[in-house]
């Protein structure tokens, strides 16, 4: 099977049939070569239902949560997207597809530049990555119609609730464990109004910064 047809078999098997819906969800998991953002020795698992290890001792997501993180956040062509935890910027490509603009943050300075590259070799020109301290947000393109926080903290950090336009959503993995978490969509109703869904449990990497771990 080529890398096509295992991408078109993950979304039946591991992602529509886990009740996703989201039509452009699942045509961009059908579009991202998830192969490429691994290392070469891993490009023959990229489709198994799992996390991979990438640098720096992290991962990239499993494909299913990254569709489900996505279908959560509702995102539409016209949307403003702040990513923080890039990774191997598999993700960020996944948001690109569905979004106007994706601004990354990752802390680890190689994971930001090989994401980089990456982004730029394979064409995504609507996403923007640097290196820091995500748990502050990225305060010059805000607001953000959408926010997606790829790793575990023990609550939602504060610059990134006053970064989120009213009307906007915002998911991340929260909770007292620095390993298993409840993903949390909090949806902003007003200037003052936040209102929390929770979304299941998932055990994503901690979020380390300084409103982190
Ligand atoms: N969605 C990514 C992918 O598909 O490759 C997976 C991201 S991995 C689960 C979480 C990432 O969050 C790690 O690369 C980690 O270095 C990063 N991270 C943790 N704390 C961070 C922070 N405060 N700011 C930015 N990135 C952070």
């Amino acid at each position: 099977m080529n890398e096509k047809e295992q991408r078109h078999l993950m979304v039946e098997r591991q992602i529509a049939a886990r009740g996703i819906r989201d039509q452009a969800v699942l045509d961009a998991m059908r579009d991202v070569p998830r192969e490429r953002f691994v290392a070469e020795h891993l490009a023959e698992f990229a489709y198994d239902d799992t996390p991979l290890g990438i640098e720096e001792g992290q991962t990239i997501s499993q494909p299913y949560i990254v569709a489900l993180m996505a279908e959560a956040l509702e995102l539409t062509p016209t949307s403003r997207v702040l990513e923080v935890g890039a990774g191997s910027g598999y993700a960020t490509a996944v948001m690109s597809h569905l979004a106007d603009a994706v601004y990354a943050i990752e802390r680890h300075e190689l994971l930001a530049h090989n994401a980089g590259v990456r982004l730029r070799n394979l064409g995504y020109g609507n996403v923007q990555i640097r290196h820091g301290d995500g748990t502050l947000g990225w305060a010059e393109h805000a607001p953000y119609d959408a926010i997606a926080v790829a790793a575990g903290g023990p609550d939602v950090p504060r610059s990134l609730l006053q970064q989120l336009a009213v009307g906007g959503r915002l998911v991340m993995p929260v909770g007292p464990d620095e390993r298993v978490q409840e993903l949390v969509r909090v949806r902003r109703l007003s200037e003052e109004r936040y209102e929390r869904e929770y979304l299941g449990r998932v055990s994503f990497v901690p979020l380390i910064g300084a409103d982190g771990w």
